[in-house]
């Protein structure tokens, strides 16, 4: 199956006040994200790509419409899709007194994954934070908190990585960082997809880029083709 299929998904919120029309955030969008690949869903503020990786982490309900991770309907078979996919959310969460390692062992119990299964150390080392794993959470900068946060989404192996909008705010340097760590994981067989409103950081990273604005589908397209009709 592809890593992710969503087939005429649609999201409604319900009105912000009375009188008020409902909001249609996503309507009936469409598209699959092949395996093994680095997929970018980008589109302006407010096109609906926050909607649909909530929807992806099991966060908001759909109205209608479908959404397969890895062949497990998010509706039908929650569980299981939730565990093939990470989230990388894109506000920095953690208790600022736990130390990278600690962070990593309480998402593994979270997951009910035993000790001797579990990777903190490997994961520290792949996002370049093991010689930081003792240190409190708060002490870390930006960029370590960033990465730290990837590890953690990385802890019960997904096979898909989803990252909401990674590098948004950050100056070039860490963003350099982040793409390069984006790399390295998906040349280690992770299908990776992100969001973003940067075109630049699409075509440089992606190799395949669906476009949405205002909820709708407006383009899904190899990098290449969609570069060359620009
Ligand atoms: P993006 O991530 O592309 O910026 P969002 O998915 O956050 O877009 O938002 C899509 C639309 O849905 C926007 O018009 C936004 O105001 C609206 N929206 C998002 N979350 C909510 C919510 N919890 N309740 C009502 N409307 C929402
Ligand atoms: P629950 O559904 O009871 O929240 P989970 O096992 O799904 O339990 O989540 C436990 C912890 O893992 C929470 O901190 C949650 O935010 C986080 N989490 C859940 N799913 C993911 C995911 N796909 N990627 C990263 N963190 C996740």
């Amino acid at each position: 199956p592809p890593a992710i299929r969503i087939d005429n998904l649609v999201k409604e919120y319900a009105p912000p006040g009375p009188g008020e029309p409902p909001k249609l955030a996503l309507k009936g969008v469409s598209f699959d994200v092949p395996q093994g690949g680095i997929f970018g869903l980008l589109g302006p503020n407010g096109a609906g790509k926050s909607t649909l990786i909530n929807i992806l982490a099991g966060l908001v309900n759909k109205t209608g419409g479908s959404a397969e991770i890895w062949g497990f309907d998010i509706g039908e078979n929650p569980r299981n899709a939730k565990r093939s996919i990470g989230i990388v959310p894109q506000e920095i969460v953690f208790d600022p007194f736990f130390t990278p390692f600690e962070v990593l062992e309480n998402q593994a119990g979270f997951y009910g994954i035993p000790r001797s299964e579990r990777r903190s150390e490997e994961l520290l080392r792949a996002v370049h934070l093991w010689d930081k794993k003792d240190a409190y959470a708060r002490t870390l900068s930006g960029g370590m908190k960033r990465r730290l946060l990837i590890a953690k989404a990385m802890v019960h192996s997904p096979p898909i990585l989803v990252l909401d909008e990674p590098t948004a705010g950050v100056d070039v340097e860490l963003r350099r960082q982040l793409w390069e760590l984006v790399t390295e994981l998906n040349g280690q067989g992770v299908t990776v997809v992100l969001t973003t409103h940067y075109l630049e950081e699409a075509e440089q990273l992606c190799d395949r880029i669906a476009i949405i604005n205002h909820g709708e589908l407006i383009a899904d397209k190899p990098t290449r083709e969609l570069v060359g009709m620009a």
